[in-house]
């Protein structure tokens, strides 16, 4: 068979982007993915209340306006099956559906040194070949259950949100536990009450929730996106993290306690997580974000009848937007229920799973199903799932044994031709990562219509070039509180991942601007042959 040009791996936003992109600069191009229907992440986490945390007219493409007038979102903060909606419509529009394999899993990548070509291995055994191949796997794609000692041995049934069945799960009249209380868990837990005759919520960490207000898009809201949407995608490609959140120029220490308590009671009310840009401090100076988190566990104890339960959802070791901001609906009120029982692991660990429950330090929970809200391995789990050979042989898992090294979250040297998007080392995670996607897309694009145009086989980052990248992105996090909490954005998660500060955190319009900066000085950094 004809070696593509490239493969993709993932059939979510990036790679059908990714697809369309390429195809239209006339690769050839096949897309590879494991569900079996498009959408990615947004596929597999169907579990009830799903809901992405960023605007729905923010997280959309931009790069189609025929596409922006075709499609009307319904509600502020877009739910699961509304967003696998419009990528399937997306996919139908555009017509890319001939190029994707579903049902298909890559598994190993091998670069073949003399061929200039990789070796793309499928689970079922074939083996594809191709010049570039592009990581769109998506970075919160790799669904972990912790190993819970005794979990093989427990007989309810189990989920996890990451990993949610396609058809309707009942937990009426049950005795349902949630481990995890990070975005997902807050999502799932106020819905899951509703249904389950009792609800046991196994906490360890507590987080940040702001109360998410979402809301049915009005006329009016969407006339007039689609009126300023030039000027408003332009906004959101400048911007710190890739919204149209109003960043306040004004530190919070400074500010009278009166103007301070006015801001936060409006970012409270309006919802959402912008209230981390109400002050130009927030995420700079521990004592600017005690004084955003003061205003947030007061907000929690109002709400809260139980003191103790207050106390323990307050309970928070770590500064506020250090872990990613959860979004609820009903979140804290849902701990006011009769039915409804929070077990804080801080103080009664979980120490076995049995057959029919699962028991901490202190007590036995029995319960008819579990859901495990626990998380990803975050990031780099769905670059290394897929073993990866560089030239030589040599691996990417061994590479970054002790943390992803890349060049811009873009390549990797040693792994020509190899392309992520929104790799770690980029802003991905920390913004509206479908603005992120789209700047990764569209410079991958470019890159290879430059090569091609140039008459040039290979592209890989300089072994400098990366190195000094990796140094900028610590060096960036490291003049912020967010190395101070044991997030994902870390590893912190899974034990064993090494511990380093993944995403760029120096703001989308910045990356944008330095990746441009890059391509006009024809690649600079990048070895070209
Ligand atoms: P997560 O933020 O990693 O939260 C995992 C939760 O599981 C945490 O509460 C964690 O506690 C707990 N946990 C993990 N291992 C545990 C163990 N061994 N014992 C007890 N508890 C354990 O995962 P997530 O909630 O799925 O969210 C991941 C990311 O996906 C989010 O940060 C967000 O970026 C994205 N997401 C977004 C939305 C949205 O758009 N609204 C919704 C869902 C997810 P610790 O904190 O103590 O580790």
């Amino acid at each position: 068979m004809e070696p593509y040009d490239a493969v993709v791996v993932g059939a979510g936003f990036a790679g059908l982007y990714m697809l369309y992109r390429l195809r239209g600069a006339g690769f050839s191009v096949r897309v590879f993915e494991a569900g079996e229907g498009i959408g990615g992440t947004w596929y597999w986490n169907r579990y009830p209340g799903a809901r992405c945390d960023v605007e729905s007219m923010e997280y959309s493409y931009s790069f189609s306006p025929e596409l922006e007038r075709e499609w009307e979102w319904s509600e502020r903060f877009p739910a699961q099956p509304e967003i696998l909606r419009y990528l399937n419509h997306v996919a139908d529009r555009f017509g890319l559906r001939p190029d994707i394999q579903l049902n298909t899993t890559v598994t190993a990548a091998r670069y073949d040194d003399d061929a200039a070509q990789w070796d793309v291995t499928l689970d079922d055994g074939t083996m594809v070949r191709a010049r570039y191949v592009v990581m769109a796997a998506g970075c919160l794609s790799t669904a972990r259950i912790p190993p819970f000692p005794g979990l093989d041995s427990f007989r309810g049934r189990t989920y996890h949100t990451g990993h949610w069945p396609a058809g309707p799960v009942d937990f009426t009249g049950q005795r349902v536990g949630v481990v995890g209380t990070g975005s997902s868990g807050v999502q799932v837990i106020p819905l899951v009450a509703e249904q389950a005759a009792e609800l046991y919520v196994f906490q360890r960490t507590a987080n940040f929730t702001m109360p998410a207000r979402n809301a049915p898009l009005n006329r009016q809201q969407i006339e007039y996106f689609r009126a300023h949407r030039e000027e408003l995608r332009q906004r959101e490609r400048a911007s710190r993290n890739g919204t149209l959140r109003k960043n306040y120029d004004e530190s919070a220490v400074a500010a009278s306690p009166e103007a301070r308590r006015r801001r936060f009671e409006d970012g409270w009310r309006l919802g959402g997580s912008d209230i981390i840009g109400s002050f130009n401090d927030l995420t700079v100076d521990q004592r600017a974000n005690d004084l955003l988190a003061g205003f947030l566990r007061g907000k929690v104890r109002e709400i809260v009848r139980d003191p103790a339960v207050a106390a323990a959802l307050t309970s928070q070791d770590y500064p506020v937007g250090a872990k990613r901001m959860c979004l609820g609906t009903g979140y804290y009120e849902t701990f006011n229920r009769d039915n409804v029982q929070l077990v804080d692991l801080r103080k009664t660990p979980i120490k076995t799973f049995t057959t029919n429950g699962v028991g901490t330090t202190d007590q036995v929970y029995q319960l008819d199903a579990m859901i495990f809200a626990t998380g990803y391995d975050a990031m780099t789990g769905s670059i290394l799932r897929v073993d990866i050979r560089g030239w030589g042989g040599r691996s990417l898992r061994d590479d970054w044994a002790a943390g992803p090294h890349t060049y811009l979250g873009l390549t990797c040297h040693g792994y020509p031709n190899l392309f992520l998007i929104t790799g770690p080392g980029s802003p991905s995670v920390l913004s509206n990562v479908v603005v992120s996607i789209e700047q990764h897309v569209e410079w991958i694009g470019d890159h290879l219509e430059y090569l091609r145009k140039k008459d040039l086989t290979t592209s890989e980052a300089s072994y400098e070039a990366q190195e000094e990248w990796v140094a900028h992105v610590n060096q960036l996090a490291s003049r912020t509180l967010m190395p101070k909490a044991a997030s994902w954005y870390m590893g912190a998660n899974v034990p064993g991942k090494p511990r380093v500060f993944m995403p760029y955190i120096g703001g989308v319009g910045t990356y944008r601007k330095l990746c441009d900066k890059i391509a006009a000085a024809d690649y600079r950094g990048f070895e070209m042959s």
